[in-house]
């Protein structure tokens, strides 16, 4: 599902202050692989996953998506591919305030067909109820805990049952019985839909329940 090569990414490109942040990162995550993604603050992962989820750009490598290889994509290439299979979880939950959890939950439907459907809110609904916020749908995030919140934009994630889940800290700001909540969550939907998942955590215990941990040291990928 996913296969990145000799992956270099710098900051300030051809000023005097350019600096390389990640160093030639080579990897591939089958289908239905769920892993964990580790390392130092400021190592890159959060620079390499917003390279895997299409947000950045490498500044040199090659980056394959769902056999769909990525470099002479433009813009609007990119936009669609990421709708299409990637789901984007991040560490604060980024949900719009003045919208209901239904309505955050159905933005990527509006996004991706310009209007929700039926079945679209059918689904939102559904997953908000899987998520364990049925009764809450109308609700804005400022009046859903921090768990409920991680929750909606997990729903939300999911929405268009994308094939690779990747995931920034989805637990950083949680206590532990919520980070437990909201990583089964996703070990659910990885487990009933195939949907691969590559999860940042520095949570030791939420790493050992992955399939796999890899590590970033100073931009490298070291044996985890
Ligand atoms: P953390 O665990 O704290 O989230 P991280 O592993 O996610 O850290 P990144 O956020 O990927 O690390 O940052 C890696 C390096 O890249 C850091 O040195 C950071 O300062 C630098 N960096 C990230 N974004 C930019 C940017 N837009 N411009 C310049 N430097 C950046
Ligand atoms: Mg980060």
């Amino acid at each position: 599902i996913l296969r990145l090569t000799d992956i270099h990414r710098s900051y300030n490109v051809g000023t005097e202050v350019e600096t390389e942040v990640l160093h030639g990162i080579s990897l591939s995550l089958q289908p239905a692989e769920f892993v964990a993604l580790k390392g130092p603050s400021g190592s890159g992962k959060s620079t390499l996953l917003n390279i895997i989820g299409l947000l950045e750009r490498p500044t040199s490598g090659t980056l394959e998506i769902a056999g769909q290889p990525t470099g002479s994509l433009d813009d609007a290439g990119l936009t669609q591919l990421r709708g299409a299979t990637i789901g984007f979880v991040f560490q604060f939950h980024h949900l719009l305030p003045a919208f209901t959890a239904l309505e955050n939950v159905l933005l990527p439907s509006i996004i991706a067909h310009g209007t929700a459907t039926l079945d679209a809110e059918a689904n939102a609904r559904e997953l908000l109820a899987r998520v364990g916020l049925k009764g809450a749908e109308y609700k804005r995030p400022g009046e859903l805990s921090g768990g409920m919140q991680q929750r909606v934009a997990i729903a939300r994630a999911l929405s268009l049952r994308p094939r690779l889940i990747l995931a920034d800290e989805p637990t950083g700001n949680l206590d532990t019985v919520s980070a437990d909540e909201v990583f089964g969550l996703l070990r659910e939907f990885n487990r009933d839909h195939g949907s691969a998942c590559l999860i940042v955590t520095h949570d030791p215990r939420l790493a050992a329940r992955c399939d796999r941990i890899i590590e970033l040291v100073d931009g490298r990928l070291v044996a985890g």
